[in-house]
């Protein structure tokens, strides 16, 4: 199956990825920008097991080259194989692929590299910085968390946006985006001291462009001190 894949495939194969085939039942256009495609996994869930925040590498086609592209498991079900996708849409290879899949479709898929670890002291307060790329993995934070308060920073707008935050608990701020990414870095640096202050044991969860995850990401861990293990911070996309 990593035939033709190129360096990156064989990498993955000596890292004991595992392949896997999913299958496309059917795909729904949840906003103009944003789509969500259901699968069953070829077996996937049973084998790897799921966990918050879990991603899979998809191999999309690019003009007949591997094109490996992270995606978030939304609502997996290792019981009956069943999963979706969730596709913020713009321009690109996996983008096009969501856009035109229909039932039947198929893609192939490596698991490595996805992993969670529950902070531990429980959070008094959960400080996150996502976009329409990470609101898969936000929910699903969101949801791992429990009963924790929640600051989300969210870059764009979620209007139509399947956001599970609760507002009982969770406080969404969105934050449009101007400027590559300066305008979060901004709002972020002006509003997250307080909330760090407010709690013994925060903790901070940053998935946005590689740049403005770096930067966030610096701050809190430099700037502000906060412990590594108490940061998590993943570039979820390269701006062009
Ligand atoms: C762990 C992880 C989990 C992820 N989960 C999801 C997910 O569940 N849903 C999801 O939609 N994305 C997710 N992403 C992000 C996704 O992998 C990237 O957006 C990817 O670049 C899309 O590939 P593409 O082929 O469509 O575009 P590319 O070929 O990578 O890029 C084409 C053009 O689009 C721009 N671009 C790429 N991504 C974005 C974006 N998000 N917003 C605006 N412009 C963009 C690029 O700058 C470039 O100009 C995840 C990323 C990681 C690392």
């Amino acid at each position: 199956m990593g035939q033709g894949r190129g360096w990156e495939g064989a990498v993955l194969k000596l890292m004991r990825a595992k392949d896997f085939e999913f299958t496309v039942t059917g795909g729904e256009d949840v906003t103009a920008d944003y789509r969500r495609l259901t699968f069953t996994d070829g077996g996937m869930l049973a084998t790897t097991g799921v966990h918050p925040t879990m991603w899979v590498r998809l191999w999309f086609d690019n003009a007949g080259r591997p094109h490996q592209r992270a995606y978030t498991l939304v609502d997996p079900d290792p019981q009956t194989g069943a999963f979706a996708l969730e596709f913020a849409l713009h321009e690109g290879c996996a983008s096009d692929w969501a856009r035109a899949a229909k039932p039947g479709d198929t893609i192939e898929a490596t698991v490595q590299g996805t992993g969670f670890e529950h902070p531990d002291p429980a959070p008094s307060h959960v400080c996150v910085v996502g976009d329409p790329a990470s609101l898969p993995a936000v929910n699903s934070l969101l949801g791992a968390l429990g009963d924790a308060p929640a600051t989300v920073w969210f870059e764009g707008s979620l209007d139509g946006l399947p956001c599970l935050a609760d507002p009982a608990r969770h406080e969404v701020r969105e934050v449009p985006r101007r400027d590559g990414g300066a305008a979060l870095v901004e709002r972020v640096r002006a509003e997250l001291p307080e909330l760090l202050a407010s709690g013994p044991d925060p903790y901070v969860w940053i998935a946005c462009d590689t740049a403005t995850t770096r930067a966030l990401g610096a701050f809190v861990r430099k700037e502000l001190g906060v412990p590594k293990q108490r940061v998590h911070a993943l570039g979820y996309w390269r701006a062009s």
